[in-house]
């Protein structure tokens, strides 16, 4: 439910929006007169921020609006329109295009497919639409396209780009992907509402709307979420410490020997531990918020808490990690197939299950410690004392 949310917001809430209010604002004189400059500055910005972020197909996407509008408004639209049954095959494929070439490579002119979509095939349908207009029309009179039917053909050509940038979503994460895929059907949409240029308007700019949400999230998460873990990271919980006031509590959480775990089974095995040992920091009770606060080390949170208070909390995540059995799956098995066969003589079986524990130090705020710097440092030397005291407890300070 929370990773739905997560994939629909902001993107779907942007798309419903728009297609359920388009016609009071579509409507509206403000729109009506200030719409066209509107859209193209807000386009002109999509691609702007996309580029700023590195975020190059978005930026794709926001430009190819405003040439396609401008292409709309000189060449004029009609629901028998050349052009228009154009986009309606064109978009889809290079929507696909888009998600399918790697980022930098849209932009480079030595990608030959991306040169056959974005430059090749409308410069050759231009040439048509000038010269031979009755060609033109033989080819893209394809009955399915044909006004009646563009409803489900045009959702059908949408189809594969959609169902990637979901698969890719729901493999990665990136928010960009849920972008995109919100994105598509506002360009589709406007596509439907064509030749209705107000209401196609106001479609395309929720899909520059999504796209510009999407290029910012993913420059928040870049500045405030750490990469491997998905959890908040230091930066992130430095800004909320000197937030803090009044009572809380604050604990240091380490993993116990994690070098050993990396000596003995390699680093990508010890990266998944470490998102393991995250998800269940993160899921800590109590109110606790979790941070990567560096390395194999973690920090918790309890605003308005007391140390007692946080304490059977902690406690409750210390013996889940504790339970935890990390199965040794890229062991034997790595995700990706190996260029050559991996010698497996000397490694351990693939049902080898790793144990990991973690200490933990926990401080609260108030006696003499004043500031909350103080608190996390405080909590820093109670997770070496636990250390000290054997590993896998807790210790408060
Ligand atoms: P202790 O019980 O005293 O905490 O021992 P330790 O081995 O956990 O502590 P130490 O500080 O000696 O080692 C921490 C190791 O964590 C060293 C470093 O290579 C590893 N590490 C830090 N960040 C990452 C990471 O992102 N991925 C992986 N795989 N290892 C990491
Ligand atoms: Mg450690
Ligand atoms: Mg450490």
């Amino acid at each position: 439910m929370r990773s739905l949310l997560r994939f629909a917001f902001p993107g779907g809430f942007v798309l419903a929006a728009a297609a359920l209010f388009w016609r009071p604002v579509a409507a509206s004189d403000w729109m009506a007169s200030v719409g066209p400059l509107f859209a193209t500055l807000l386009w002109g910005l999509g691609v702007l921020l996309a580029l700023l972020f590195k975020q190059v197909r978005a930026a794709v996407i926001q430009g190819g609006l405003i040439l396609l509008w401008a292409a709309i408004g000189a060449v004029g639209l009609g629901d028998d329109a050349l052009l228009y049954r154009f986009l309606l095959v064109h978009l889809p494929l290079a929507a696909l295009l888009v998600l399918v070439l790697p980022q930098q490579g849209l932009l480079r002119a030595d990608k030959g497919l991306a040169v056959l979509v974005f430059v090749l095939h409308p410069a050759a349908v231009t040439l048509l639409l000038t010269s031979r207009p009755e060609w033109a029309a033989a080819v893209v009179d394809w009955p399915p396209l044909l006004w009646t039917a563009r409803l489900l053909a045009g959702a059908l050509l949408w189809l594969p780009a959609l169902a990637l940038a979901l698969w890719r979503w729901r493999r990665r994460g990136d928010v960009m992907d849920a972008g995109l895929f919100w994105a598509f059907p506002a360009v589709w949409l406007g596509l439907l509402w064509m030749p209705r240029l107000d209401a196609a308007r106001m479609a395309w700019l929720a899909g520059g709307v999504i796209l510009i949400l999407a290029v910012l999230e993913k420059a928040y998460r870049f500045a405030y979420r750490d990469e491997l873990t998905g959890i908040p990271s230091r930066r992130a919980m430095a800004e909320q410490v000197e937030s803090l006031g009044g009572q809380f509590a604050v604990a240091m959480v380490d993993i116990d020997h994690f070098k050993a775990i990396n000596d003995t089974y390699g680093h990508a095995v010890g990266d998944q531990v470490l998102r393991k040992v995250a998800s269940r920091v993160e899921a800590v009770g109590g109110g606790g918020k979790a941070f990567r606060y560096g390395g194999e080390e973690f920090a918790v949170l309890f605003p308005g808490k007391t140390r007692r208070e946080a304490i059977p909390h902690l406690q409750a995540m210390r013996q889940a990690v504790e339970k935890d059995l990390f199965v040794l799956r890229h062991w034997t098995r790595p995700s990706k197939q190996p260029k050559r066969p991996m010698k497996t003589s000397g490694r351990k079986a693939s049902s080898q299950n790793i144990k990991v524990t973690v200490s933990v130090g926990v401080a609260e705020s108030g006696g003499e410690l004043a500031a909350p710097h103080e608190v996390v440092k405080a909590a820093d030397k109670a997770l070496y004392r636990a250390k000290d005291a054997g590993r896998n407890c807790l210790v408060t300070g």
